[in-house]
C-alpha cells in the first residue's frame, strides 16, 4: 500500500507533459520525487490536437529525447501514422510529425512513471505553494496536507482558475469535464509573482461513423517513416489515415450567424489567444476573402470512432457547430461527440524566471509547460525537461544546465521566453531559430546527448553510439577532402549522375559539393572498412552530405555564433539599477528594470535595447571592474 512521505526532495505539480518529464528526469537524477496531480488516468492526455511534432516541434521532440526524455520513444511506440514535413524545403527545416494514438500515449507515459524509481505518485490537488524567506518549503494539498520540499515545479497547463466558454455558456474546468485547480494563483500572487489571463481552443470531436469518407481526400503518412528519437529500432509503426476536406461559403455564412453569440466575439473572453492558431470564426473573420479553409479530420485512436477536426477550433454554441459542419463534404451527418471549446487560465509572464526556470523571487520554485505562457504539448514537455534537471541540480549544488540559442530550439524557446515574455501563447517556430542549418532535428543526438548522458539521462550505449556517429561523420570528410580521384576512374560516375566529365583529378569533397552527386555515388572510392561503417549507421549518409553540401553556410553560422560569443555569457547582476544609467535610453531603461536579464545576451535581445544601449552597458561594466580592481 502506498503512503505518501511528509517530505521530498522535489515536488511536480501536475501529470502533464511538462510534470511527466519533470518529474522522470528529477527521480533518475537521484532526487527524491513527488508528482502530484489531479487525476491519474489523465496523465500526459493530449488536451487538443491527437498529434505529436510538426514544424520546430519535431525538432524540440528530437533534442528532449536526446537529452534523455521519453516525448519521442512513447510516440515511435504508440503513434499510428508518421509524416516527415517540409520534405520540399531545405533539410534545416525537415520535421517530424506523428498521429498519435492518444489512449496508448498516456496508457504508456503513465506505466513509465508508475515504473520509475525514486518516483512517488499523488493523486490530489495543490492548493498551496508555501514560501518562507523567499524561498520554497512545502505545499499544500487537498487531502493529503501539507508535505515539505525542497524545490517545487509548478506543471498545471490550462488548470489554474480555468474557465470553459462554449456559445454565451461558460462554467469552471481545466479541460471539457475536469475541475478547474483555485490555489495556486493566489498564493503565488501573495509572494509577488504577476500572473495574467491566456485562452486557447479546442475542434468538436465527432463520430466516425457519421463520416461520409468518399467526400474526403485520406491522407496517409510516409511508406518510409522515421522515427523521432534516436533510440527507436526496427520501426514499423501503423500507417492509418487522416482525412482532407474544406469549409466553404455555406460554412462561412452559417458561422458568420452564429456570431453574435461568440464568447470571442461578444467580449466575454478576455484572455490573449495563439494568432497562429486561430479559431475558424477567427479566420472566417480574419481572412474574409478566403472562401474556403482546410480541415484534416484526424483519428484519436487505432480503429477510433472518435475523430478530431482539425483546423475547425471553435467555441461558437454547438448548434452553429454542428450546422457549420454538415455545411462540410463528408461531414453532411457528421454527429458531434464532443464539442469545440475555447478555455482561459491564468499564466505568469516569463520574465519572471531565470533561464533555469526557477523564478527570479522564490528560490527553489520552478514553472514548467503551459502556465509558462506557451502552447503545445512539445513546448511543454521540454520546459519540464529542463525544469527537472535544474531543481535537482541545484539541491545538489551543481552548477546550472543552460542551453543557449545556438545549442538548440530549446535554448531558442527558454531564451524567447524570458526575453521577450509573450503576451500571447508561445510556439516554437522555424523562423524562431537563427542557426537552423545546426538545428537540424536528425542532429539533435550529435548536439545534445552529452548532456543526457552527463546527468544520467541518457544510456551509455547510446552515448556511445552517437559518439561512433560523430567521429565517422568526421573520419569522412576527413577522407573525402584528402582524396583526389583521377579522371578516367571518376568521369564514369559524373556522367551516371548528369554531371560534367573533368579532365584532370577531382577531389571528393569538392564532387560532393556538386548538386547531383550524393554520397553513395562516391561509396566505391572509399575503402571498405569505412564505407561499411558510413551504410551501417542510419541516416549517416544524409548527415555527411548536408555538412559537405552547405559547409559554407554552416561555418558562416560558427562564425557568427563565435563572434556573438564574446559578451553572450558576460553577467549582469540582478540588482543592477538600470533606472540609473542616463547612457542609454528612456525605453531600455525600463525594460532592463523589469526583466532584469542575467547576461549580456539576453540583454541584447530584450526588444526596445539597442545595440549602443549594450555598448554603453558594456563600457558600465568595465568602469565597474577597473573601480573593484584599483
Ligand atoms: C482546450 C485546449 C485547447 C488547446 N489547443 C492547443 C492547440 O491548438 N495547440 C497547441 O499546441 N496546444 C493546445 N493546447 C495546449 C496543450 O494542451 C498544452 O500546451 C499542453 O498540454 C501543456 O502541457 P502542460 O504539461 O503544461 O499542461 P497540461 O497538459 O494541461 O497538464 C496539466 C496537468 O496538471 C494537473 N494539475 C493542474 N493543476 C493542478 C493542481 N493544483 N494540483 C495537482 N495537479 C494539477 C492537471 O490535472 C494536468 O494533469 C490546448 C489545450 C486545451 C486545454
Amino acid at each position: 500500500m502506498f503512503h505518501v512521505k511528509r517530505s521530498y526532495d522535489n515536488i511536480v505539480i501536475g501529470g502533464g507533459h511538462a510534470g511527466l518529464e519533470a518529474s522522470l528526469a528529477s527521480s533518475r537524477m537521484g532526487a527524491n520525487t513527488l508528482l502530484v496531480t489531479m487525476d491519474i488516468s489523465a496523465i500526459s492526455r493530449m488536451s487538443c490536437n491527437p498529434a505529436i511534432g510538426g514544424l520546430a516541434k519535431g525538432h524540440l521532440v528530437a533534442e528532449i529525447d536526446a537529452l534523455g526524455g521519453e516525448m519521442a520513444r512513447v510516440i515511435d511506440k504508440t503513434g499510428i501514422q508518421f509524416r516527415m514535413l517540409n520534405r520540399s524545403r531545405g533539410r534545416a527545416v525537415w520535421s517530424p510529425r506523428a498521429q498519435a494514438d492518444k489512449i496508448k500515449y498516456s496508457f504508456e507515459m503513465r506505466s513509465r512513471v508508475e515504473n520509475q524509481d525514486n518516483l512517488d505518485i499523488l493523486e490530489d490537488t495543490v492548493i498551496k505553494i508555501i514560501t518562507e524567506k523567499d524561498r520554497v518549503v512545502a505545499i499544500l494539498t487537498q487531502n493529503h496536507g501539507e508535505i515539505s520540499c525542497l524545490s517545487a515545479i509548478v506543471t498545471a497547463g490550462t488548470f489554474l482558475n480555468g474557465l470553459i466558454h462554449i456559445g454565451l455558456e461558460h462554467k469552471k474546468g481545466g479541460r471539457l469535464d475536469e475541475e478547474s485547480a483555485v490555489g495556486i494563483t493566489q498564493s503565488l500572487n501573495s509572494v509577488g509573482i504577476i500572473s495574467g489571463r491566456l485562452k486557447t481552443g479546442t475542434p468538436p470531436r465527432i463520430h466516425f461513423d457519421s463520416i461520409n469518407i468518399e467526400h474526403t481526400t485520406p491522407q496517409y503518412g510516409d511508406a518510409q517513416p522515421v522515427p523521432f528519437s534516436f533510440q527507436t529500432k526496427n520501426f514499423a509503426p501503423k500507417n492509418i489515415p487522416c482525412y482532407i476536406t474544406h469549409t466553404n461559403q455555406v460554412t462561412h455564412d452559417i458561422l458568420f450567424s452564429g456570431l453574435d453569440r461568440s464568447p470571442l466575439y461578444s467580449g466575454k473572453i478576455r484572455g490573449v489567444g495563439p494568432r497562429y492558431c486561430p479559431s475558424i470564426e477567427d479566420k472566417i473573420v480574419r481572412f474574409r476573402n478566403r472562401s474556403s479553409h482546410q480541415i484534416f479530420l484526424e483519428p484519436e485512436w487505432e480503429g477510433a470512432c472518435q475523430y478530431y477536426v482539425n483546423g475547425f477550433s471553435t467555441s461558437l454554441p454547438i448548434d452553429i457547430q454542428r450546422k457549420g459542419l454538415r455545411s462540410i463534404p463528408g461531414l453532411e451527418e457528421a454527429e458531434i461527440i464532443k464539442p469545440g471549446y475555447a478555455i482561459e487560465y491564468d499564466f505568469f509572464s516569463s520574465y519572471q524566471l531565470k533561464r533555469t526556470l526557477e523564478t527570479k523571487t522564490i528560490s527553489g520554485l520552478y514553472l514548467a509547460g503551459q502556465v509558462n505562457g506557451t502552447s503545445g504539448y512539445e513546448e511543454a514537455a521540454a520546459l519540464g525537461l529542463m525544469a527537472g534537471i535544474n531543481a535537482v541540480l541545484k539541491i545538489h549544488s551543481e552548477q546550472p544546465f543552460i542551453l543557449s540559442r545556438s545549442d538548440a530550439y530549446i535554448g531558442v524557446l527558454i531564451d524567447d521566453l524570458i526575453t521577450k515574455s509573450p503576451a500571447e501563447p508561445y510556439r516554437m517556430f522555424t523562423s524562431s531559430a537563427e542557426y537552423r542549418l545546426l538545428l537540424r532535428f536528425d542532429n539533435a543526438d550529435q548536439r545534445l546527448s552529452h548532456y543526457g548522458q552527463r546527468y544520467g539521462l541518457v544510456p551509455s550505449e547510446q552515448f556511445l553510439k552517437t559518439r561512433q556517429k560523430t567521429d565517422t561523420i568526421r573520419t569522412t570528410i576527413d577522407f573525402l577532402r584528402a582524396t583526389t580521384i583521377g579522371p578516367a576512374e571518376i568521369n564514369p560516375t559524373l556522367h551516371r549522375c548528369g554531371e560534367n566529365a573533368v579532365g584532370s583529378g577531382l577531389n571528393l569533397f569538392k564532387a560532393l559539393c556538386r548538386p547531383n552527386i550524393h554520397l553513395e555515388d562516391l561509396l566505391q572510392f572509399l575503402p571498405s572498412s569505412l564505407s561499411n561503417v558510413i551504410v551501417s549507421i542510419d541516416g549517416l549518409v544524409n548527415l555527411v552530405e548536408i555538412d559537405v553540401k552547405y559547409h559554407g553556410y554552416i561555418k558562416r553560422q560558427s562564425i557568427q555564433i563565435k563572434s556573438q560569443a564574446r559578451h553572450e555569457n558576460t553577467l549582469l547582476s540582478p540588482d543592477f539599477d538600470y533606472l540609473k544609467i542616463n547612457s542609454i535610453t528612456k525605453e531600455a531603461r525600463e525594460k532592463l528594470n523589469q526583466i532584469k536579464p542575467e547576461t549580456i545576451g539576453q540583454a541584447s535581445r530584450i526588444s526596445g535595447v539597442s545595440p549602443s544601449d549594450i555598448t554603453a552597458l558594456l563600457i558600465l561594466l568595465k568602469k565597474q571592474v577597473v573601480s573593484r580592481e584599483t
